[in-house]
């Protein structure tokens, strides 16, 4: 009976969709890139925890929409905004959500934690996973209204968490399924450090009605650990397990499809790993800048004093035009001293990869 009302109402909501010319889509999973704007989240040496969520988000709702162009992706935020928990929570239940993706990087005062854990809203040995739970409840401070929006919940009360006690989660089952296959994504494809499935009371989690997960991805305050989450391989490993564990748990027992984005290495081999962080470091470069121009300049042009092979950077209206390439800060200080000699306000700037990023923050990453 149940299930005939079921079917009947499926075809109706169907005819109205084909009657407005909405597509109809038949599973919806919700994104939700943690932090942003204001709120960086968790901050490493260099790596900014909302930064690293975005673009995570952003990668595992391309490999679902290829892979799956029937289920419809919707994302908390797509951009670097602030966005309150509980609104995060009211967009997948607006749009009647199957499932919720919630995805964060961790960091703890202790240097050497590391590893990847997925949790799921829970009271089981709560209290080992208080200050995980505080720590990322604690944005709420941040939206004017917390006090009313929350109903007087003090995120950093461990009184305001009594009340997760009284709380039974009626998609427990299928979220810690979900949960489950992404961490055996994380350990035995990528084989990041397993943290376990665990539980721990998060707002975000609780307001959801639907399967709901939040995944740690890693310690950006473990050195290692953070320059693997900022490295490309790292970047698309995290990824792609998120996107395979979900494969497994909408379509259970198919083979997960193969993706465009398949034919990129990813480090499957604690040597890989060890490779790909090197790699991050060796993408640093230095070179020496020797002037600015609005005009682009021959190489040949006699104004290089005869510096060969100067390169140079658009940056606005201005060619920036550069010498060098060193892989070191020492070796490029030592070059400067002699660029001096022709270009006397030369300076030195850093590149990771193509990108100009401050030398400070390139001698950081070099460490
Ligand atoms: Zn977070």
């Amino acid at each position: 009976m149940n299930c005939m009302m079921n079917m009947k109402r499926y075809i109706v909501s169907l005819l109205v969709c084909i009657a407005i010319g909405m597509p109809m889509h038949a599973y919806t999973v919700v994104i939700d890139a943690g932090h942003g704007g204001d709120d960086p989240g968790a901050i490493g040496r260099v790596a900014r925890e909302k930064v690293l969520n975005l673009n995570a988000a952003l990668q595992l709702g391309e490999m679902i929409k290829e892979a799956y162009p029937e289920v419809e992706v919707i994302y908390t935020r797509k951009t670097d905004v602030f966005i309150p928990l509980h609104q995060r929570a009211d967009i997948a239940n607006k749009s009647k959500a199957d499932l919720f993706i919630s995805i964060h990087a961790n960091a703890s005062d202790n240097r050497n934690a590391s590893g990847a854990e997925t949790f799921v809203l829970g009271t089981e040995r709560m209290e080992d996973n208080l200050d995980i739970a505080m720590r990322e409840n604690s944005v709420i401070k941040m939206e004017a209204d917390y006090q009313s929006s929350y109903e007087g919940f003090d995120p950093n009360s461990i009184d305001s968490y009594i009340m997760f006690d009284l709380l039974q989660s009626d998609y427990m089952n299928q979220s810690l399924q979900f949960a489950t296959l992404v961490q055996k994504q994380f350990v035995d494809s990528l084989k990041r450090g397993d943290r376990g499935v665990r539980q721990a009371a998060f707002l975000v989690l609780l307001r959801t009605a639907c399967p709901s997960v939040l995944i740690e991805m890693g310690f950006v305050s473990n050195r290692d650990e953070e320059r693997f989450l900022a490295s490309e391989a790292g970047k698309i490993g995290i990824t792609r397990s998120i996107f395979r564990a979900f494969s497994q748990f909408y379509k259970p027992g198919q083979v997960v499809p193969v993706l465009k984005s398949d034919s990129i290495k990813v480090p499957t081999t604690q040597e890989q790993i060890t490779q790909s962080i090197q790699e991050k470091k060796s993408a640093i470069t230095y070179k020496i800048q020797i002037f600015s121009s609005r005009n682009k300049i021959k190489n040949t042009d006699p104004c290089f004093l005869g510096l060969k092979n100067c390169t140079y950077k658009k940056d606005g209206v201005w060619y920036k035009y550069m010498y060098g390439n060193c892989k070191t800060y020492q070796e490029a200080k030592k070059l400067q001293e002699t660029v001096k000699k022709k270009f006397k306000d030369c300076i030195v700037v850093a590149f990771d990869g193509d990108e100009q990023i401050p030398v400070k923050k390139a001698i950081e990453l070099q460490k």
